[in-house]
């Protein structure tokens, strides 16, 4: 064998690994981003929650409210009533009347109000009660996934360094020239230096390869270039799916 053709062996070995570590990098640099959006949607239905909490909480408060002051101007009409029999004259009685009924309209309004309140504390509180199941079954949800992409990021990173060691096995097996060249295009392309020809189309900047240089490189016995991405261009068939890293 050539010592070209055993490079471009080990560069197809390469691009695979470089490929599963794009992957993976790729998995542990958006996962964290998604686990903070969840945060963020987790803490807004929270923020919901006790919004609705806090407005149920000062409803009861007015209630309280209400229930002291009723009390306190019944009381007076009691005391009121005792006065009655002590009443010398006409006038004295007028003014015990309109006393009266001003304690009583008074006492009617704060009913009224208290109704009102009441009823808006029952439909809070139904509202509360739904929409906290509603809450609890999101967060559920969220906090689900939020565990999937923890669990994910973890075996990301477990593969990640199988495979960066795996790789750091097959790079001496370049011969110099060629790992040089390689080394200077990943620093160049982040991701990969190599890159297959699928139907005549580069797989790292997906430009269509020339047909006759495309029947070059699917002889895998030169190291030729992508003219517009730089990549070396290596064939091979990608269905057979390489190790599960998964
Ligand atoms: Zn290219």
């Amino acid at each position: 064998m050539s010592n070209v053709k055993e490079d471009i062996e080990y560069l197809i070995k390469l691009v695979n690994k470089d490929l599963l570590i794009k992957e993976k990098r790729d998995i542990l640099h958006r996962n964290p981003v998604k686990i903070m959006e969840i945060d963020e949607k987790i803490l807004i239905l929270e923020d919901e929650l006790n919004e609705k909490k806090e407005l149920l909480k000062k409803m009861e408060k007015e209630e309280r409210y209400l229930d002291s002051v009723i009390k306190s101007e019944n009381d007076k009409i009691q005391t009121k009533k005792i006065e009655e029999n002590s009443i010398k004259t006409n006038a004295a009685y007028r003014a015990w009347e309109h006393e009266m009924q001003y304690l009583a309209a008074k006492i009617e309004t704060h009913e009224e109000r208290m109704l009102g309140v009441l009823e808006m504390i029952d439909k809070e509180n139904l509202e509360l009660s739904r929409f906290s199941d509603e809450v609890k079954v999101k967060k559920d949800k969220l906090m689900f996934q939020k565990m999937e992409l923890e669990k994910n990021i973890e075996k990301s990173q477990a593969s990640l360094d199988i495979i960066e060691d795996e790789k750091l096995r097959i790079l001496p097996h370049l011969s110099k020239k060629v790992r040089v060249e390689y080394q200077r295009i990943l620093v160049a392309k982040h991701d990969t230096a190599i890159a297959n020809l699928l139907n005549d189309v580069c797989q790292g900047c997906f430009s269509r390869v020339p047909p006759q240089k495309a029947h070059e490189v699917r002889k895998n016995n030169k190291i030729i270039t992508c003219e517009f991405c730089g990549r070396i261009l290596v064939y091979y068939q990608e269905n057979k799916k390489a190790e599960s890293y998964e």
